[in-house]
């Protein structure tokens, strides 16, 4: 049976007769209308609820929320702690990303350490300091061994670019063939490591790794072309966190060539085995993207090194129809030597790359490219360093500073070329790692 309207009527607080039912009711969760609805049970909750006993309870919400917040600035505290202290990052590095306004490769530079030099630096400081480097320390000296094609110490110089590419995240093929030299057949073999498969077009940058036999003495081949492989390994590392970050139509492709030397006078017909078997191979096979071009079509520039690393002559523009990437050469190096990330003094009269034009056709590598129309930037000394095919060159004819500048220049010439971005993705690599030690440090 349903009560009469009467009955249903809300109990106002004018209605209460008791003083302590009355300072309950105006309590905020106790209005008239609120107790209405849950009349009678709210009516005697509230009732209970006193100013006495709502106080104590606010007090320990309040301290409870204090305390979160002191934690919470505490652990932040110290995830910029383990950033600094474990990470070993420069403390500009999280700023260079989003606000720092610097070219993205001088952004890639900082995130592998690279400080700008002090201006009174030393002679004897900076080659310390190239000394330190894992260009030098790391990434050359398995190549300073004589790289005989056939021999064992060639195919570790080869299996080492091949395990630091394939680290780093390329994708790395070996192109093995037969080279008919006039000291009988020899097994031979090009590294072509590249960053997308799928990509239409790529930036070539190559050199060789083998080195040339004597028959009287052991020639290593620092300049020729150690050194520049090992530049070429540098490069890969400084800008693979912008290749992660940047989805381009060109992509970035690093080829070792084997069997540039000559076994004996060198001859067009003896030399340069490998360039011109992968030229040929080029020539014959698609491009992934279909259509009538071949592999060689889709090379916007195939940059060659050769015989660098040591304190000799400059680079010179020999091709005019690659003056524009030549001119982004001299800029960046230009640019690095401003910023003092180069580790040369920056009031050094020589540059490494000079803007003059000298029209050369050297037999390298370069050569069955250009011949194919292929846009090529050749950077070798010219004239060639003194210490060229004599025994002499050793590790003791490379210049450490030389190296690592160089391979500085050639990373940010990369990274120009392929209009990279700025890597956001390694600000979240950082952040990923630094949690996981921060979660390692808390189990201690
Ligand atoms: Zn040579």
């Amino acid at each position: 049976m349903i009560p009469p309207a009467t009955t249903m009527k809300p109990t106002l607080v004018s209605d209460l007769t008791s003083p302590d039912e009355k300072r309950a009711r105006s309590l905020p969760w106790s209005s008239p209308s609120r107790a209405s609805a849950f009349d009678p049970v709210l009516a005697r909750v509230a009732a209970t609820w006193t100013w006495a006993r709502f106080v104590p309870v606010a007090v320990a919400l309040v301290t409870i929320v204090t305390l979160a917040i002191v934690h919470l600035a505490t652990c932040l505290a110290s995830r910029d702690a383990i950033l600094d202290a474990s990470v070993r990052l420069p403390s500009t590095v999280r700023n260079t990303v989003t606000e720092y306004p610097e070219p993205i490769y001088a952004t890639l530079l900082r995130l592998r350490g690279v400080q700008p030099v002090p201006e009174s630096a030393s002679d004897g400081d900076r080659a310390t300091a190239a000394k330190s480097t894992t260009v030098w320390t790391r990434m050359l000296p398995p190549l300073l061994v004589p790289r005989v094609p056939g021999t064992v110490t060639h195919a570790e110089a080869r299996a080492h670019l091949a395990a630091h590419l394939e680290r780093i995240g390329f994708h790395v093929e070996l192109d093995h063939f037969n080279a008919t030299t006039p000291m009988g057949v020899k097994p031979m073999a090009n590294v072509i490591a590249t960053w997308d498969r799928h990509a239409p077009k790529r930036l070539v940058l190559a050199a060789h790794y083998d080195s040339k036999y004597f028959s009287r003495w052991e020639f290593i081949g620092a300049i020729d072309a150690a050194a520049s492989c090992a530049i070429l390994l540098d490069v890969a590392e400084t800008v693979a966190p912008a290749l992660h970050a940047t989805k381009t139509d060109t992509t970035l492709q690093l080829v070792f060539f084997d069997g540039e030397e000559a076994w004996g006078p060198i001859s067009e017909s003896n030399s340069i085995y490998g360039s011109r078997h992968l030229a040929a191979t080029w020539a014959a096979t698609s491009a992934p993207s279909g259509g009538t071009d071949t592999m060689l079509d889709t090379i916007t520039t195939f940059v060659l090194l050769d015989l660098l690393g040591s304190r000799s002559a400059p680079i010179r523009n020999q091709h005019l129809e690659t003056t524009a990437q030549f001119q982004s050469l001299i800029d960046v190096e230009a640019d690095l030597r401003a910023r003092r990330f180069l580790t040369a003094a920056a009031n050094t009269s020589m540059t490494y790359f000079e803007e003059t034009f000298e029209r050369r056709h050297i037999q390298d590598d370069q050569i069955p490219f250009w011949q194919a129309g292929v846009p090529v930037v050749h950077a070798i000394p010219l004239p060639f360093p003194d210490v060229w095919h004599t025994v002499r060159d050793t590790v003791d004819a490379l210049d450490p500073v030389i190296v690592v500048d160089l391979a500085r220049v050639f990373a940010a010439f990369a990274v120009e070329e392929l209009r990279l971005q700025a890597p956001a993705p390694v600000a979240r690599d950082v952040t990923a790692r630094m949690w996981r030690e921060w979660s390692m440090l808390g189990r201690k």
